[in-house]
């Protein structure tokens, strides 16, 4: 069983047009305070990203949101009264959130989003396959949101392009309680390179 105590979350910072996605988002706040495990993410109020903050915060768990000093600015001022209830850690650029927010968690999960969470969740897939770092990573396929995508990483494995042990990397539930489940069980793969270090990559 692996120990989580933090995970990281990649979501749209849109609602997008179906409103289980953002009644998923809650959802999966709420099991994180109700199981003390601290949500770390992107630092935004809004969209998928806002509604798994505030149902952590509403009940009682910790926040921690990693930001770049660009977004802060533009973004933060109009959300004072959120901002007291997280951990609000500013970085410099995209490339040093990226890196933070993966040291501070034991592990991830990916809930529908656009550019922005593809962007999270395939980079912290390809971290995985290189030995980067050793965290499980867990998408939550509301309403089948994510059925192309991972009809996609099918084509590219039988393409040969993905190995099977690294389409593995992925995994994938329907029901939150299932997903902490495989997150908690998950065992790395014999990765390329072993351990590389953050720093160096
Ligand atoms: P997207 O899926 O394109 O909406 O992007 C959402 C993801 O990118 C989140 O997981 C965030 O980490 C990051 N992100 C994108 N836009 C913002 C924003 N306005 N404020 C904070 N984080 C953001």
């Amino acid at each position: 069983m692996n120990r989580i105590e933090k995970v990281c979350i990649f979501c749209g910072s849109s609602a997008g047009g179906n409103g289980l996605y953002v009644d998923a988002a809650r959802r999966v706040g709420l099991e994180l305070a109700r199981r003390n495990i601290g949500l770390v993410y992107g630092g935004g109020g809004i969209g998928l990203m806002g509604a798994a903050a505030h149902a952590v915060i509403e009940a009682g768990g910790s926040v921690t949101g990693v930001i770049p000093h660009s977004l802060a600015t533009k973004e933060r001022a109009l959300e004072s009264d959120f901002d007291q209830h997280i951990e609000l850690k500013v970085v410099k650029t995209m490339h040093e959130r990226k890196a933070l927010m993966t040291r501070l968690s034991d592990a991830f999960i990916a809930l529908p989003g656009g550019l922005g969470t593809f962007d999270e969740l395939f980079e912290a897939l390809t971290w995985a396959q290189l030995g980067i770092h050793r965290k499980p990573i867990g998408l939550l396929n509301v309403a089948g949101y994510f059925d192309p995508l991972l009809d996609m990483l099918d084509r590219a494995t039988g393409e040969g392009f993905i190995q099977p042990r690294y389409r593995r990397l992925v995994l994938v539930a329907t029901v939150i309680d299932d997903l902490f489940e495989q997150l908690s069980n998950y065992t790395p793969p014999e990765s390329i390179v072993q351990w590389v270090e953050l720093e160096e990559s």
